[in-house]
């Protein structure tokens, strides 16, 4: 017999069923549950309060743990970057970022993506899959296992367009959020989208404080397309209509995020037009210089980048520039398991 689950994820009715279905004490399944979201032990033979034939049970009916670190690449700046290998074959990232105050853990949410954004290194090789909530959970578990501890703040800003996935990531922020569960605060996790609006309206239904982090990376539809493909781009109108439903019903600022590319969407007048549609929106502005995985783009010089973020700031008093971590060899969002793909010459 088998659960088809894996023990991350997994809620506590669920546990309570399965318990009682094995004639275990009830109190049995709490004892499970704290094991995985207070002590972050998912390794039944490490939950030292339960008997052995009952751990030996726990092995039997659920999946061993849903990834395996391959490769962990350390920045200089002591950003760690994680290359996971998913029970398929797939891989994922995940990037731990420290400053002096915080941690910040940086999950995927899909193998590949199919948003395919022509400056992205993870929509390169297209969507292998979409995540389990289990999976998305065992990146946050990796991490901390090596952290010590769960993150301050979490972005899902990795690998994949996670409003595309929205059961699976929905799950997993249920699990990271309740209370009965890891209990971090909804305004320490931030949801990033490509701008996909039915799932803008579906992350503002959950009724939760998250920060939406929505890149937009131009200011009009024409730029917008050399950028991202037509098949899942939607309207600016559209996506600045959601944007504003999401932060009337959620109550937090949305962030316009800002690729800077050198050439197609830095110049003086895409920064006023920026500036004026973050005011109008109330929005913030997170600037970032492209960090090139192709020859396609290229990143503007310090200077246009300078001169850009002054122009938007004399406009705009939410605006920010998002300095490089991680930086250096394979350091950009999905670069890494692209080039594991390239190595081992399965690029589709
Ligand atoms: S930028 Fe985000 S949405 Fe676009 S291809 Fe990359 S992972 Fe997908």
């Amino acid at each position: 017999m088998t659960t088809n689950k894996y023990l991350p994820g997994i809620t506590r009715d669920e546990l309570k069923t399965i318990i009682k279905e094995l004639g275990e004490p009830s109190y049995r399944a709490n004892q499970i549950a704290e094991h995985i979201y207070r002590h972050r032990v998912t390794d039944p033979d490490k939950m030292s309060n339960l008997p052995q034939n009952l751990r030996g049970k726990l092995k039997e009916l659920f999946f061993p743990f849903p990834v395996a670190v391959e490769e962990c690449i350390a920045a200089g700046d002591q950003t760690q970057k994680l290359l996971l290998k998913l029970h398929d074959g797939n891989q994922i990232e995940m990037v731990m970022i420290p400053t002096a105050e915080r941690m910040t853990f940086c999950l995927s949410t899909q193998a590949g993506c199919p948003v395919g954004c022509r400056f992205c290194a993870s929509g390169a090789a297209g969507l292998a899959r979409n995540l389990s909530a289990a999976e998305i959970l065992a990146e946050l578990f990796a991490g901390a296992e090596i952290h010590g501890s769960w993150p301050d703040n979490i972005v899902f800003m990795g690998i994949g367009e996670g409003l595309l996935n929205t059961g699976n990531l929905f799950h997993a922020l249920e699990i990271i959020t309740g209370h009965d569960y890891i209990g971090m605060s909804p305004r320490r996790i931030t949801v990033s989208t490509s701008g996909i609006v039915p799932g803008i309206y579906k992350l503002a239904e959950l009724g939760k404080e998250f920060t939406l982090a929505l890149s937009l990376h131009a200011v009009n539809d024409e730029i917008r397309s050399s950028i991202i493909p037509d098949k899942l781009r939607y309207p600016i109108a559209e996506i600045l209509q959601a944007a504003d439903f999401y932060r009337n019903t959620a109550g937090r600022m949305v962030t316009f995020e800002y690729t800077l590319l050198a050439g197609v969407n830095d110049s003086p007048q895409d920064a006023e037009t920026l500036a004026r549609l973050a005011n109008k929106h109330h929005a913030k502005i997170n600037l970032i210089a492209y960090n090139p995985t192709s020859d396609k783009f290229k990143r503007p010089t310090d200077k246009v980048i300078e001169q850009f973020l002054h122009k938007a700031e004399s406009i705009c008093r939410n605006v920010t520039l998002r300095r490089e971590r991680g930086g250096g060899k394979k350091a950009a969002c999905g670069q890494l398991r692209l080039g594991k793909i390239q190595n081992d010459g399965n690029l589709s």
